[in-house]
């Protein structure tokens, strides 16, 4: 290739630091200015300009323009600088862009599949540059965090997820592929914007949707093969549930808002014991949200507990509440539940709201997974706070905006009680003279090391245990040291290692249950895991 096109190719560029010998063997002479320099330079270089941004969005837009332009020093910047900048390419300032896609647009990123597409969706695969896909992420933007419907403009979750797959997790970069399906949108304002770039019109719904849907997820087994890890996000629950079920047998599919989610909230839970004390038998929880991320992990957390005592899962679901928008699920409501709310009609009265349902209830963990802001109120937090020691309070909701409360009010309002972990990060707070920190939980401490796992093991189906894994590896990371702050999680800045361990308990679970097609099984799989990790220092090209 010329010098020229290889200082716009992303994935060769190396900006000032190509050397004296590849300026010559490459024709790059006279294309650069003289100057040599390393990569850390040029990663001091970037954040000191990142850092001079005030706005999250020109940051944003600054790393996606490096992600564009020189591939490795994006992941470079994204590695070393994981708890700066992980709320920028991912939540909540990707939330915000999502919601401004239309006119941060320059270059399209991933794959647009929408409904002029149909009956040639291989063709569209076909027309993706690389050849050999790992890990795909799909939406179809109808609940892009929780901020309702984005339509097209949903591609900036996938294409931050799948950053993260290679800077959290080490999978390749070219073996990842963000798709958004366009089947149109119901938000009225996009739908007038005269700068949306998806399809005009009102969702396509039941056959249609569905046959688009299966003409996409056949075509990619077809051209990828049956490893080809495919996940599904920020699906509307009315969608997930159902294509989990249906997929689940005949492709690897895993759906992070429901399965990767969950992972990470029990281990979270589990971590938290060892400050609120008892077994996880003994605990009744409450949630707030009763979709995809609520049931989820509600099942997995029922799941556990049922391994544990040796309790069937339909006595250990007993211990876990759930408040939807009308009140606390229970048996005796009129309304028809939808069939994932069902496992969780306990008898019970009816209770209209979520204070009310935390007065009779007395759950020693409060969950957030609504996607509406501001519902754990004062009186609610009090409230946990008249019943527990040590309430355990997680409020999931993305992004900050929908967060159920943020660090300040649960310790504050609980008056230092609280052990509290979000979805969306929260800077440290002071109180009484203490400081408290708050972790982050979200499903990205898991999906990067889970496909990892998936990867390095070629399983071709993904199991409940092995969900049960990943969590039991992720909680096996916080320490006594991490404990003793207050956190229930591990610090993001170690989430390279952590990821090769949940790698390899996915890994060795698949081994274990027989679905893994890499043969023979790597004998140490955590040092497999880790040499299997993309790292972003420069190649010479010779
Ligand atoms: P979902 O399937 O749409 O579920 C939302 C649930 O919240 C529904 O059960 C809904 O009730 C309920 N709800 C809505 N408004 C409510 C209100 N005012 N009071 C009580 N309940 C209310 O959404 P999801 O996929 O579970 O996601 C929900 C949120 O979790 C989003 O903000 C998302 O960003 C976040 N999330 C976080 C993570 C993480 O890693 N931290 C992962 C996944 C999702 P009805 O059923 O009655 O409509
Ligand atoms: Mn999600």
């Amino acid at each position: 290739a010329s010098g020229y096109s290889l200082l716009r190719d992303p994935q060769y560029n190396k900006g000032l630091a190509f050397t004296e010998k590849e300026r010559d063997a490459h024709y790059l002479r006279g294309l650069l200015p003289p100057i040599v320099v390393s990569q850390q330079l040029q990663v001091k270089k970037l954040m000191q300009s990142i850092r001079n941004y005030e706005v999250p969005l020109l940051k944003y837009i600054a790393m996606m323009e490096l992600q564009e332009r020189n591939e490795r020093l994006f992941y470079k910047l994204l590695i070393d600088n994981v708890e700066e900048l992980l709320p920028i390419v991912y939540t909540p300032t990707v939330g915000e862009a999502c919601q401004k896609y239309g006119s941060i647009f320059k270059r399209p990123q991933g794959l647009y599949i929408s409904l002029k597409e149909k009956g040639k969706i291989l063709e569209v695969l076909k027309n993706w540059p690389e050849r050999s896909i790992q890990v795909i992420v799909v939406t179809d933007g109808e609940r892009i965090l929780g901020l309702g419907d984005l339509g097209c403009q949903g591609m900036g979750i996938p294409v931050g997820k799948l950053s993260l797959y290679t800077a959290l997790g080490g999978v390749r970069p070219s073996s990842c592929l963000p798709v958004t399906i366009d089947v149109g949108t119901n938000n009225e304002q996009l739908l007038k914007d005269e700068f949306y770039i998806g399809l005009r019109q009102k969702r396509a719904t039941g056959q249609e949707y569905s046959e688009l849907l299966h003409e996409f997820m056949t075509a990619a087994k077809q051209n990828y093969g049956e490893k080809v890890l495919i996940q599904f996000e920020d699906f509307a629950n009315h969608n997930a549930f159902e294509l989990l079920s249906k997929y689940g047998t005949t492709h690897l599919v895993f759906n992070d808002d429901i399965q990767g989610t969950a992972a990470v909230v029990l281990a979270g839970v589990v971590a938290a014991l060892k400050l609120i004390g008892g077994t996880l038998g003994e605990h009744t929880f409450l949630f707030l949200g009763a979709g995809e991320a609520g049931t989820g992990i509600a099942e997995l957390i029922a799941l556990e507990m049922a391994k544990q005592t040796k309790a069937p899962v339909e006595e250990t679901r007993k211990k876990i509440w759930l408040v939807d928008s009308k009140g606390l699920i229970v048996s005796s409501r009129k309304d028809s539940l939808q069939h994932f709310k069902k496992p969780w009609a306990h008898e019970h009265e009816p209770v209209k709201d979520l204070l009310s349902a935390v007065k009779v209830i007395k759950p020693t963990v409060l969950i957030g997974s609504s996607g509406v802001g501001k519902t754990f109120t004062k009186e609610v937090i009090e409230a946990m706070t008249s019943c527990n020691d040590k309430p355990l309070i997680l409020a999931l909701s993305n992004p900050t905006s929908q967060s159920e409360c943020t660090a300040e009010e649960a310790y504050t309002w609980s008056k230092g009680r609280a052990i509290f972990a979000s979805g969306s990060p929260f800077d440290p707070v002071e109180y009484n003279g203490k400081t408290f920190f708050s972790g982050q939980s979200n499903n990205a401490y898991i999906f990067p090391g889970f496909g990892l796992g998936i990867v390095i093991s070629g399983a071709i189906r993904v199991h409940d245990e092995m969900l049960l894994a990943a969590s039991e590896a992720l909680a096996g990371q916080v320490t006594k040291e991490i404990t003793k702050k207050g956190l229930i999680y591990p610090p993001l800045s170690s989430i390279r290692k952590i990821s090769a361990q949940i790698a390899a308990s996915v890994a060795a679970k698949a081994y274990e249950i027989g679905v893994a097609t890499r043969l023979p099984r790597p004998e140490n799989l955590v040092k497999y895991a880790e040499s299997c990790m993309y790292t972003p220092v420069y190649r010479n090209y010779r």
